[in-house]
């Protein structure tokens, strides 16, 4: 008998048909004699509806309120999944953050989990009770406020619920079968993956992955917290990443390639290159909350260099009134803004000591007449930023050459 957490996503509980399907593997679930906290998340879209009607409302919607109203979303789901759950014979009891306990900070919009007392999760489980907690989601210490954890969250409270209960997995329910390596949109090819590493799973979600959140992953590997991402439409085993998996993954060089189209590119021409003036300019960015991914800063030529950087793109307004602001005082020239960018990584454990990746990869691109504008390269991964509308080709030139989907499909567990 095992402990498993279970995090339905707002697809998987999208209508009440969903949540009737995800009572009964909830039902199934126990019934092979595990015990079960169910984490959900809002409804389909309604975070996002929530979100635009609070901009109708207010053009400076308080943090505070907006909290309050983004975590609704959940509340709705959580009570209605609970009586789904009643209806076909669980005893189960909902949770909102607060209830679960969850202790947070006070940064709404974006709050840290400072502890999460689950007194009333552990009494509900042995009293035989079904927990649902309301996902992303919390209470601050200081000021006793709902506080939400941010997108994507509620895949964090499934993991902490996970890491402080040491339950056995978490597994994360949502509209895909698992982990591919490539997005199957883009590359009908696709494989899911059986198994992978958390450094690999982090790296695909920090090079455009959506899912699961990249906090999450974060956090699961930090505490040692199985995870086990699947489908809620079809229920077959999907893609699992634990510990012990580090490194004796599949032994492939690269196992994904991924990208992203939700980031833009600014570039600041002849900035003086002398010591503080890159300093200054990122300083300012990050006063500004403005998250800059990719850094390209070109050999100076008379004394002056072109500074490139990436950031999200719904951040970018932010990033140009800083380096527009900035620019005049650094002595730097003209500030250009480019949205017209889409970035496409190879990811794989492998290449650490593998020669060879790179010049594969760029050999690709340029085969396919591909232009790369920036690039990038972690341990296990390397990035480049190329046009918008050449990313599509790109991803599916890379996962051609590598063969990525040549490999058979490992069996599930
Ligand atoms: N419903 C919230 C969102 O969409 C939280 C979550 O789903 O994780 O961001
Ligand atoms: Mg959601």
């Amino acid at each position: 008998m095992a402990l498993i957490v279970q995090k339905y996503g707002g697809t998987s509980v999208g209508d009440i048909d969903r949540m009737r399907e995800v009572a009964d593997h909830v039902a199934r679930t126990r019934r092979h004699g595990n015990d079960v906290v169910v984490v959900v998340s809002a409804m389909g879209k309604e975070t996002d509806e929530l979100i635009r009607l609070a901009g109708e409302v207010s053009h400076t919607p308080p943090g505070r309120e907006m909290d309050m109203l983004i975590t609704a979303g959940e509340r709705k789901a959580m009570a209605l999944l609970t009586m789904a759950l009643a209806d076909v014979g669980l005893a189960a009891v909902s949770l909102t953050g607060s209830q679960a306990g969850f202790m947070t900070d006070a940064t709404h919009q974006n709050a840290k989990i400072l502890e999460v007392r689950a007194d009333r999760i552990r009494e509900a489980l042995s009293a035989g009770t079904v927990p649902v907690v309301g996902g992303a989601q919390g209470m601050a210490t200081e000021t006793r406020d709902v506080t939400f954890l941010g997108r994507g969250g509620s895949d964090t409270t499934a993991v902490a619920i996970a890491a402080v209960l040491k339950a056995d997995v978490c597994e994360i329910y949502t509209d895909v079968t698992g982990m591919f390596t490539a997005d199957p949109r883009l590359v009908p090819g696709a494989r899911r993956m059986a198994r992978m590493s958390f450094d690999e799973m982090l790296e695909m979600t920090a090079t455009g992955c959506p899912k699961p959140a990249m906090r999450a992953v974060e956090f699961a590997r930090n505490h040692g917290v199985a995870l086990h991402v699947r489908s809620a439409f079809t229920w077959e085993s999907g893609t699992w990443v634990k510990d012990e998996e580090e490194g004796a993954m599949e032994q492939a060089i690269i196992s994904a390639v991924t990208h992203d189209t939700s980031e833009a590119k600014v570039t600041v021409t002849r900035v003086p290159d002398r010591p503080g003036i890159a300093a200054r300019l990122f300083r300012a960015l990050a006063d500004r909350d403005v998250n800059v991914d990719m850094i390209v800063q070109n050999t100076s030529v008379q004394g002056t260099t072109d500074i490139s950087f990436t950031v999200p793109r719904r951040e970018l307004r932010a990033g140009l009134e800083v380096a527009n602001s900035l620019a005049p005082e650094i002595g730097a020239g003209e500030v250009s803004a480019d949205e017209d960018v889409a970035r496409v990584s190879l990811i794989g454990a492998g290449m650490k000591t593998n020669p060879g990746v790179a010049a594969t990869m760029f050999e690709t691109l340029a085969a396919n007449g591909v232009n790369i504008e920036m690039i990038s390269t972690s341990a296990i991964g390397i990035s480049c930023v190329v046009r918008a509308g050449e990313v599509e080709r790109a991803v599916q030139a890379l996962h051609d050459v590598f063969e990525l989907g040549e490999t058979t499909v490992e069996a599930g567990r």
